[in-house]
């Protein structure tokens, strides 16, 4: 594998922005949707990147989210795809969000040449797909619905000259190794690849060595800038977690919040207790139909409500601008997907902060996540703190996925509000189920690892839903402690040296 770095000289200071764009190679058309954007200089990952995406060479471009990497593998599409040609370039992206936004992205750089751009992913109806494909030139797609569409024979690569892998890191880690892999299989040798990676793991450097032709390495610094990143943990009783959410939120100064939790219940949970609690806040998770999530993801865009609560479907790729505050509810189980949450804050010059709030069943994720060093994160004291209005709770499912009968909750709902009161006789009380994005209790899953884990509802899309028998009850027994006290929590979280880790007296 070539590495090269390329040296950029410094402009002179009256260079004009379209220069700095035309220098890259960037065609005529396309640098007036630039000028338009207003772009004042090309981002790293497209300086490094650009000069050989459109000299036709396969490339691996080590870039975040955010870094300006759409344009940069637009480049060579805006430049070699033909009307009128049949499909010529696709791109594989692991959640629908993100084709979507490549799609619109890519429709708006291509504006005076506009070149028929669709994008395709499942949870919507498949027919106005295949009658959209029969004239698309260039498709954004999730990978469960591409194959979808080869099985099907309503998609034709044989035109195919770009393929673009967006997220690579995150497809695998979704499980979409084989999609991926066979849906290569059904493009023509002679293309050009072009794989885009917020990280560089084994399993994609053998993926490029095996579909890549003598690539070349670029990589870009993190969009995140350190220096603006502030990073807070509160360790509390499992029984205040969602009381110290409510009061953070109601208490900080905040622009746009993402409330990140492990799986699709959770974010109900947090989402209907936090609207119980008078805060306005969307939720979106992989649950949700595609039409809701498109709207929610507008409405957040708008700014019409400025709290987010999401799984991890939210956090990777999207461009979410002016995101000042990042909660973790749940501590992720994978440390790399804690890097991707935090990296929605403090972009392009902007302050961000990072509020971890960490109860006993999180010290693992936890402790993996700080184990590794790299990451600073400050423990903070545990305000005073009432205890929030709990008045949803989630549907219990029976063991073969139907109701419970009698166990809904409801705001003020029978029998399951009482943690208001600090006395809840509800199982569930504050927090109530699994964070550890280890199976939990339902029943459907849509990813074949990670069964309550929210993926995006990518799985499904083929059809190819399973069931599982795994340990149902696991989050009846989370919530041991039931302390109704108000106030400062416990006795955690006064000290700034906390050991964690299951006895392995680690410090932070
Ligand atoms: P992307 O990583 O492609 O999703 O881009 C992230 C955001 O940066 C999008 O809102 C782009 O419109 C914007 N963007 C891309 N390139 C540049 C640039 N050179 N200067 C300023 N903004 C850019």
């Amino acid at each position: 594998m070539e590495t090269e770095t390329i040296q950029v000289a410094l402009e002179p200071e009256k260079t004009s922005c379209s220069h700095k764009f035309k220098k890259l190679g960037i065609s005529e058309h396309v640098l007036k949707a630039i000028e338009e954007e207003k772009f004042e200089t090309p981002s790293e990952i497209q300086e490094k990147s650009i000069p050989h995406v459109l000299e036709g060479k396969d490339v691996i471009a080590r870039a975040s989210t955010g870094s300006g990497k759409t344009l940069a593998f637009g480049s060579v599409i805006f430049q070699d795809v033909k009307k009128d040609f049949g499909i010529q370039a696709l791109i594989l992206t692991p959640t629908r969000e993100l084709a979507e936004q490549n799609n619109k992205a890519l429709n708006k750089f291509s504006k005076h040449k506009p070149l028929n751009i669709i994008s395709v992913y499942g949870g919507v109806s498949i027919n106005p797909q295949i009658e959209d494909l029969e004239s698309a030139e260039v498709v954004v797609g999730t990978p469960g619905r591409i194959l979808d569409h080869l099985q099907r024979e309503t998609i034709d690569l044989k035109q195919l000259k770009i393929l673009v892998l967006d997220e690579a890191d995150r497809m695998l880690d979704m499980g979409f190794r084989d999609d991926v892999e066979k849906i290569i299989s059904q493009c023509p040798k002679k293309r050009q690849t072009l794989l885009f990676s917020a990280t560089m793991s084994e399993d994609i450097i053998r993926l490029a060595q095996k579909y890549m032709n003598n690539p070349i390495e670029v990589s870009a610094e993190q969009y995140v800038d350190p220096t603006k990143l502030t990073q807070i943990y509160y360790d509390v009783e499992d029984n205040l977690k969602f009381s110290l959410l409510n009061h953070l939120l109601t208490k900080e100064e905040a622009k746009l919040v993402m409330v990140f939790c492990n799986t699709r219940r959770n974010v109900d949970f947090v989402a209907n207790n936090l609207k119980a609690n008078n805060l306005d806040v969307l939720p979106i998770h992989g649950g949700f139909s595609q039409d809701k999530r498109n709207k929610i993801m507008d409405r957040f865009h708008a700014h019409t409500a400025k709290i987010l609560v999401c799984t991890d479907v939210a956090a990777r790729g999207l461009d979410i601008k002016g995101v000042s505050h990042v909660y973790n509810y749940d501590i992720p189980a994978d440390p790399k997907e804690y890097v991707h949450r935090i990296g929605r804050t403090a972009r392009a010059g902007e302050e961000g902060k990072v509020i971890n709030i960490v109860t006993s069943r999180d010290y693992e994720n936890f402790s993996n996540i700080v184990d590794k060093g790299e990451i600073q994160i400050k423990n903070e004291q545990t305000p005073f703190i009432e205890r929030a209005r709990l008045g949803w709770m989630p549907e219990r499912r029976g063991r073969f996925g139907g109701r419970d009968r009698g166990s809904r909750g409801g705001f003020g709902g029978r029998g399951r509000s009482g943690g208001d009161r600090g006395k809840s006789r509800s199982p569930y009380r504050d927090s109530h189920y699994s964070s550890s994005g280890k199976p939990s209790r339902t029943g459907s899953f849509d990813n074949p690892r990670s069964r309550d884990r929210d993926t995006g509802g990518s799985r499904g899309e083929t059809g190819r839903s399973r069931s599982w028998s795994g340990n149902r009850d696991r989050d009846r027994s989370h919530d041991r402690r039931s302390s109704g006290s108000y106030g400062r929590s416990s006795s955690r979280g006064r000290s700034s040296s906390r050991s964690f880790g299951g006895g392995r007296n680690r410090r932070y």
